[in-house]
């Protein structure tokens, strides 16, 4: 067996281990091994790369290569490491968009070396196709991580013929592509790239902040075909196998996602969600003149504590108040009393897919206390205390009860149906769709305003007393 025979083969091995890390990503239960395994994977794949006689060959490259690695991780692994949970999306926006940017640079340095002679046809094709998505991928997710990191508006930014700027923007890039393909012309290729660039901006800013960790999604599938693309520009097996993996596993997330939303992709890609904000924000002063309950910790201690059945609906506030060990420690609490307790989880609950899996996970919630959104609604009737802990959107009937509302149509979960309903927030503003929430004024809710973290804190001590 040749070297190259036997690096294909692991290669080979690695692209399972790819395939089964996604397996086991998609269960909270196997999401760590999964994700050990898909890093084991990467690295074998990264190591084996190196022993191609064709890479040992070119010592300054390797000396770039490595100066460039080494460079990357530590600017990545500190970051990765200190990054709060409700920055992911953005994180994961800036790593998508150096991978697609990388995909577009790799496609080009393959496209200039052929470039002397006239690269065949689907050689320049497979180049175009990654410098076009690549470049896109990089400069949508660049625009995407400025407006989570509140760098820019988070608002849909739409202008006068924003539609026709668009057309003609896309219109320019394929006549481009097409000169590119008939010509070979190194100079329509970097225009093309550059034209590029300038749709991934304008493709996102329309999106509205709300909208945006699907949008993230889907660059990221996006970045996933560039990839594939390059390593069909560079014949590698492996990088056409990971990108078409990333780029099927993006798309199918982004489905899921709109789909928990209750919307369909062309509307979150293309209705400016989220331009016009409708909530008053009643008591911050905005002109909410209706009322509201508010209790004392002691009084929401007594009816958790003499409650049947408590269900706890997390939110994104538990993640900004960092209040899952204080959640778990209140559930615990309840559990010796007697209390039947499970977290109900909405699939769009936080800023990203599965953000309250991996928050209550890390405080050790064992995973038959989780309940899907499908699973905990039939129960919600039977519940005595639907105790909501930063969460808003994902409980507001207005998507059952208001058609027109910007959310109509989005599946909650039914908090609206339990026999009490405690909302632990801060203040009335609304969520991250920035509707008003009926549910607040509703005769059965009580609220408990404060920090998640510490208004459970208070809840724990209250229930201890009870
Ligand atoms: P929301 O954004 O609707 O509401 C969060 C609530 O938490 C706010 O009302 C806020 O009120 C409260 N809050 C914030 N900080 C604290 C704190 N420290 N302590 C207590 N409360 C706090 O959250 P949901 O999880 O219900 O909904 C998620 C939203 O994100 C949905 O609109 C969804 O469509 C959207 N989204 C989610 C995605 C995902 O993948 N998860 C992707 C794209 C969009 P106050 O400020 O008064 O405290």
């Amino acid at each position: 067996m040749t070297l190259n025979t036997f690096i294909d083969l692991v290669y080979l091995l690695a692209a399972i281990g790819f395939i089964l890390a996604l397996k086991g990503l998609s269960s909270p239960k196997h999401a760590r091994n999964g994700n050990l395994l898909g890093a084991a994977a990467a690295a074998v794949a990264v190591g084996f790369t190196f022993a191609y006689p064709s890479v040992r060959a070119h010592t300054l490259n390797l000396v770039l290569t490595l100066a460039a690695m080494v460079i990357g991780a530590a600017i990545a692994v500190p970051a990765a490491r200190k990054v709060k949970m409700t920055a992911m999306p953005q994180m994961v926006a800036i790593f998508n968009g150096v991978g697609g940017g990388a995909a577009a640079l790799i496609s080009v340095v393959v496209f200039l070396i052929d470039a002397p002679g006239k690269p065949a046809v689907y050689r320049i094709a497979e180049v175009l196709f990654g410098v076009l998505v690549g470049c896109v991928s990089f400069s949508g997710s660049a625009i995407a991580f400025a407006k989570l990191q509140e760098l820019m508006t988070g608002r849909p930014v739409t202008y006068p013929a924003q539609q026709v700027i668009n057309a003609v923007v896309g219109v320019a890039i394929v006549s481009l592509a097409i000169g590119t393909l008939v010509t070979g012309s190194v100079p329509l290729l970097v225009a093309t790239a550059l034209l590029s660039l300038v749709l991934g901006v304008i493709f996102v800013l329309p999106i509205g902040g709300a909208d945006v960790p699907v949008l993230i999604s889907l660059l990221n599938s996006f970045t996933g075909l560039a990839v594939a693309a390059s390593g069909f520009t560079l014949n590698n097996n492996l990088l056409i196998i990971a990108g078409t993996l990333v780029g099927a596993s993006g798309i199918l997330l982004t489905r899921m996602m709109s789909k928990a939303m209750g919307r369909s992709l062309a509307n979150v890609l293309f209705s400016a969600f989220g331009s016009v904000v409708t909530a008053t924000g009643g008591a911050d002063g905005s002109g909410e003149t209706r009322t509201v309950k508010t209790g004392t910790p002691e009084d929401i201690g007594v009816l958790l504590a003499y409650a049947r059945k408590v269900v706890i609906i997390p939110g994104y506030g538990l993640a900004v108040a960092q209040a899952q060990h204080t959640a778990r420690e209140l559930a615990d609490l309840l559990m010796e009393r007697g209390v039947e307790v499970f977290y109900a989880i909405h699939p769009v609950a936080g800023r990203m897919p599965g953000h309250m899996n991996v928050l209550l996970a890390e405080a050790n919630v064992p995973y038959d206390e989780l309940k899907e959104m499908d699973e905990a609604n039939p129960e919600m009737a039977t519940a005595d205390v639907a105790l909501v802990v930063g969460a808003n959107d994902t409980v507001n009937p207005a998507a059952k009860n208001t058609p027109g509302s910007p959310i109509y149509g989005m599946p909650i979960i039914n908090a609206d149906e339990a026999e009490n309903i405690v909302f632990l927030k801060r203040s009335m503003r609304p969520g991250f769709a920035g509707i008003d929430n009926d549910l607040l004024f509703d005769d059965k809710t009580t609220l408990l305003f404060g920090d998640a973290k510490d208004t459970l804190a208070k809840l724990v001590a209250a229930v201890k007393d009870a």
